[in-house]
């Protein structure tokens, strides 16, 4: 039997329309709009598509947004400053700097002068730090991971108990999810499980998962015969691997494969995410919810 495919454009959509009414509820309530800058340091034509989709889906949503474009020469302590600014300003309750950053600038140091209560990244280490302790202390999940935990819990698939195997230990998508799936609380309570490239026998741990996670950037490193009967498969990679012309717009574009050979894989899993159209449409979703949890926090509802 085929599985049923998990659309991460749909399960997107639907946490959209939640996010619009806890927008107009905290306008009503609170008078509190919640606000986002992006910030692009240069041009980069990548970046730019970005960061467009992240101000365009915030102004979808009724949010007060900001694209604060820089030029590319702009110096370290210049963007600390600006930084500091928004930091400081309380119609604004995220922020975002878009990477990757001119080689003149310490990325790290700029990413951590963000304040970490506006850090809808969820990559500041104290937020990174507040995920490993768990609970009321979990203010933003970094967003990828976050859109796997929901197209796993809206799929219907319980976590609690469950074997999930993680396929990479990136500090993006493998730890965070693992540590996500290991909290203790709805949507979580996994025995989790995290393999690598150093991982003796990847086949026999992905056989055992009832929850699959795959984050390897290797295109269809997952073999059919690697998954469990009936499991649920959450393919995170997105690899290149080659170009055709769009039916749509006769331009060129990439083909885009994941880290599971998907043909082969539906005719066993019990659901599975495509590639594209799986996690990557939650990504910037979970950006907004963060943000909205960010206004909501600063109008004094929840911690
Ligand atoms: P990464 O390269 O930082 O990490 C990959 C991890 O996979 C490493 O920990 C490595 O040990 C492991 N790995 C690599 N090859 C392996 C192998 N043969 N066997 C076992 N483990 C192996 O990558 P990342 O940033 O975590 O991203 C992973 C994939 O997910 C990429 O394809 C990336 O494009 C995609 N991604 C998608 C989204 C999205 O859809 N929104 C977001 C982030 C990443």
């Amino acid at each position: 039997m085929s599985a049923k495919i998990i659309s991460g454009k749909e399960i997107a959509a639907q946490i959209r329309d939640e996010l619009k009414k806890d927008v107009a509820e905290l306008k009503d309530k609170h008078g509190v709009v919640p606000g986002l800058v992006t910030i692009l340091v240069g041009q980069n034509p990548a970046s730019i598509s970005y960061v467009t989709g992240k101000q365009k889906t915030a102004h979808e949503l009724g949010f007060h947004s900001i694209q604060d474009d820089q030029p590319e020469d702009i110096s370290e302590d210049a963007l600390l400053d600006l930084i500091e600014k928004y930091n400081k300003d309380p119609k604004i309750h995220g922020i975002l700097v878009q990477l990757p950053l001119p080689k003149h600038i310490d990325e790290k140091k700029v990413l951590n002068a963000i304040d970490p209560d506006k850090d809808v990244d969820g990559f500041h280490p104290v937020n990174v730090g507040r995920l490993m302790i768990g609970g009321d202390e979990v203010k933003f999940l970094p967003c990828t991971p976050a859109g796997i935990q929901e197209l796993i819990v809206r799929s219907g698939y319980e976590t609690s108990g469950a074997e999930v195997v993680v396929v990479g230990r990136s500090n993006i998508v493998g730890k965070p999810i693992a540590n996500i799936m290991l909290q203790k609380g709805a949507g979580a309570n996994a025995t989790v499980t995290v393999v690598h490239t150093r991982t003796k026998d990847l086949e026999a741990h992905c056989k055992r998962a009832d929850i699959l996670i795959v984050a390897a950037g290797v295109p269809q490193l997952v073999k059919p015969e690697w998954i469990k009967p009936g499991s649920c498969v959450i393919d995170v990679g997105v690899n290149r691997v080659g170009e055709k012309i769009s039916e749509k717009t006769g331009k060129k574009i990439a083909i885009l494969k994941g880290d599971v050979d998907f043909d082969a894989a539906k005719e066993i899993a019990g659901a599975i995410t495509p590639v594209p159209g799986g996690v990557g449409p939650m990504t910037i979703t979970m950006l907004m919810k963060n943000t909205v949890k960010s206004a909501r926090i600063a109008a004094g509802e929840g911690s």
